[in-house]
C-alpha cells in the first residue's frame, strides 16, 4: 500500500506530540500509532506532558489577547482560507483516517468534508453573531445584549471522528474570538497531527500558530489539567459517558462550562406500513458502518412484530453480503474495530446477551483475514434478538451488534426507545403522517436527534448535534451553538438626564 500521504501531510517516522504555533518535542513517551487493519506501527510521536501542558495554555492565553480584538468578519476570513487548504488536501486527509482510524475510505472523506462544511458554515456565521435589544422600562434608557470572545477552549476528542469534532468545535470557537487547544484520542494522534499541518501555515502568516494548539500525551498528563485550569472557560468533550461524568463533576467544581457529546444507544423504529426498500439500507448503514463505532450507531432496531420476520430475513441476507476488509480499498463496507480490546469488548457483550436468553442471528465472530490483514480487528457484524430491558441492551457497546426488539406500534416504541439512560439519536420508518408527528413531539422521542424516513446516523452540520440524558445534553455544529463559545452581556445605557431605578424602586 502507498502511502505517501503521510508525507504531503508532513507526517515522519517520529513526530512531535505538541503544538503552539511551533512544533514541540515532547517531553514523554514514545506513543506508537497502529494500523487497526494490520496491526503494524505506522508512526510515533513524542508525547506532550506537563511542561508543555502549560506552554501551550499559555500560548494560546497570549493569542486570545490578540484575537479577541480582531473583528469577527476578519476572524471568518481566516477562517475561509482554513476551510479551503483542508478543501484542497481532502484526499490525504481521508486516507489518512481510513489507515490510523480503521473507518472506509468512503467515511473518511466523508469526514474530512465534514471539517470543509464547518468551515463554510463558521464563516457565514462570523457575520452573524447577533446580540438582542430589548425595551427598557426605564425612560431615556437603551439595553442591549452583545456576545463576547469567552477564551481557550480546550477540546478533547474521541477516536472514531479524529477530524470533523475538532473542526465541529474549533470552527466556531475561531470566529467568536477563541483559541483552541486540542487533546485527541491516543488512538489517533497522526490524525491531529496531519489536519493541524494542514490549517497551520494559515494561522502562522497571521501570527495566530498559537490558535490551534496541541497536545498529543497520556490524559493525566494532558487531559486532566485542563479539567482543573481556570484558563480555560469551556471544556468540549466528546467521548464515552464513563469518562465524561468525570469530566462534568471536575470542570463544574471550578465553574467552569462543558460543551459533552457522549455515548449513544440509538433505536430506530420500523412500523408495519414502512417502506422497507428505505428502512432496510438505512438500518444497514447505521448498524454496520464505522464498523459499529459512530456515537449514533443504530444499535436497538424497534420493530413491529407483523414485519419482524421478513426485516430480520432480509437483513441477515443483508448481512451475508457486506464485505469486511482493509478499510483503504475501495469496496470494503465493514473496516477494523479501533482496537483488540475493542474485539473483546464486542465477545463479552454477545456472551452477556446470550447468558440471558439473546439468539444470534448472525455474525459476532472474530474475523482472521489472509496476509497482512490477518493482524487486523476484524469483526463480522452482528444480529441478535434481544429484550430491551436486559442489562446490557441497555449499555453501549461500541461495536456493530444490532439487538432487534419487537414492538405493537408507535406508543410502545417511543416507550422502548426512551427506555435507555442514552438519548443521542433515533429514528422512525413509518407512511402514517400522524405516527411520524407523533416521534417528533413533546411526547415522542425523548432524543436530541429524531428523524423520520432515515437513519439513526449521518447527520448533517447545519443542525445542532448532541442528545439528552447521559449523553451529556451538550450540542454543536449549526444552528445556534456558536453561543456556548462566547459570553453573553447585558449593557444598559442611560442617556437620559435622570437615574430611575428599575421596579421603580425610590432610594434616598
Ligand atoms: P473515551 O471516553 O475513552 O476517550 C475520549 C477522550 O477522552 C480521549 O481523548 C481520551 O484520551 C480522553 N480522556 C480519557 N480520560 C480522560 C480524563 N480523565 N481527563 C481528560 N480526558 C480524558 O472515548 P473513545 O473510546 O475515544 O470514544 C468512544 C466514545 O465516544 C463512545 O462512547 C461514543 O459514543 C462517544 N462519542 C460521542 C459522540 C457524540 O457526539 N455524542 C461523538 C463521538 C464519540
Amino acid at each position: 500500500m502507498t502511502t505517501n500521504f503521510l508525507k504531503e501531510l508532513g507526517i515522519e517516522g517520529t513526530n512531535p506530540g505538541a503544538y503552539d504555533g511551533r512544533w514541540i518535542e515532547g517531553s514523554g513517551t514514545l506513543l506508537e500509532s497502529r494500523n487497526p487493519a494490520t496491526g503494524e506501527v505506522i508512526a510515533r510521536v513524542r508525547q506532550a506532558g506537563r511542561p508543555e501542558y502549560d506552554r501551550v495554555v499559555a500560548a494560546a492565553h497570549e493569542a486570545f489577547l490578540r484575537w479577541r480584538a480582531v473583528p469577527a468578519p476578519k476572524r471568518g476570513e481566516i477562517v475561509r482560507r482554513m476551510g479551503d487548504a483542508i478543501r484542497h488536501k481532502k484526499d490525504p486527509l481521508g486516507r489518512l483516517i481510513a489507515l490510523e482510524m480503521g473507518k472506509i475510505l468512503q467515511e473518511g472523506w466523508g469526514e474530512v468534508q465534514e471539517a470543509i462544511d464547518m468551515a463554510d458554515f463558521a464563516v457565514g456565521q462570523s457575520r452573524m453573531l447577533y446580540g438582542l435589544s430589548m425595551h427598557s422600562e426605564r425612560p431615556g434608557h437603551a439595553m442591549r445584549e452583545q456576545w463576547h470572545p469567552l477564551g481557550t477552549v480546550g477540546v478533547i476528542t474521541a477516536f472514531n471522528f479524529p477530524m470533523a469534532v475538532w473542526a465541529w468545535n474549533s470552527m466556531l470557537a475561531y470566529i467568536c474570538g477563541d483559541p483552541c487547544v486540542w487533546k485527541p484520542s491516543g488512538h489517533t494522534p497522526l490524525c491531529a497531527i496531519g489536519l493541524t499541518n494542514v490549517v497551520r501555515p494559515v494561522l502562522e502568516a497571521e501570527g495566530f500558530g498559537a490558535l490551534a494548539g496541541l497536545l498529543i500525551g497520556p490524559s493525566s498528563q494532558v487531559g486532566q489539567p485542563m479539567l482543573e485550569d481556570a484558563r480555560v472557560p469551556l471544556v468540549s468533550f466528546t467521548g464515552s459517558t464513563a469518562v465524561g461524568r468525570t469530566v462534568a463533576a471536575q470542570v463544574a467544581q471550578r465553574f467552569g462550562r462543558t460543551i459533552l457529546e457522549l455515548g449513544g444507544n440509538n433505536g430506530l423504529a420500523i412500523l408495519d406500513d414502512a417502506d422497507l426498500d428505505l428502512a432496510l439500507p438505512a438500518v444497514l448503514f447505521g448498524s454496520v458502518g464505522t464498523a459499529g463505532q459512530r456515537c449514533t450507531t443504530t444499535r436497538r432496531l424497534l420493530v413491529h412484530e407483523k414485519i419482524a420476520d421478513e426485516v430480520e430475513r432480509r437483513l441477515v441476507k443483508a448481512y451475508g453480503g457486506i464485505r469486511i476488509g482493509d478499510p483503504m480499498v475501495e469496496g470494503t463496507l465493514c473496516g477494523p474495530l479501533v482496537t483488540p480490546e475493542a474485539v473483546q469488548d464486542m465477545q463479552n457483550a454477545l456472551a452477556k446477551v446470550k447468558a440471558l436468553g439473546g439468539e444470534v442471528l448472525c455474525g459476532g465472530e472474530k474475523v482472521t483475514l489472509p496476509g497482512a490483514l490477518a493482524g487486523g480487528n476484524f469483526v463480522r457484524p452482528a444480529i441478535v434478538r434481544a429484550k430491551n430491558e436486559w442489562p446490557i441492551v441497555q449499555e453501549e457497546t461500541f461495536a456493530p451488534i444490532l439487538y432487534v426488539i419487537r414492538i405493537k406500534d408507535v406508543d410502545d416504541a417511543i416507550a422502548k426507545n426512551n427506555g435507555v439512560p442514552q438519548g443521542l439519536s433515533s429514528a422512525i420508518f413509518t407512511r402514517d403522517v400522524r405516527a411520524a408527528e407523533r416521534w417528533t413531539s413533546a411526547v415522542g422521542s425523548d432524543c436530541g436527534i429524531a428523524n423520520v424516513n432515515i437513519g439513526t446516523s449521518g447527520a448533517e452540520i447545519g443542525g445542532a448535534f448532541g442528545g439528552e440524558k447521559e449523553t451529556g445534553g451538550g450540542r454543536e455544529a449549526g444552528s445556534d451553538c456558536w453561543k456556548a463559545y462566547m459570553r453573553r452581556q447585558t449593557s444598559t445605557t442611560n442617556w437620559s438626564n435622570a437615574l430611575p431605578l428599575a421596579q421603580g424602586i425610590q432610594f434616598g
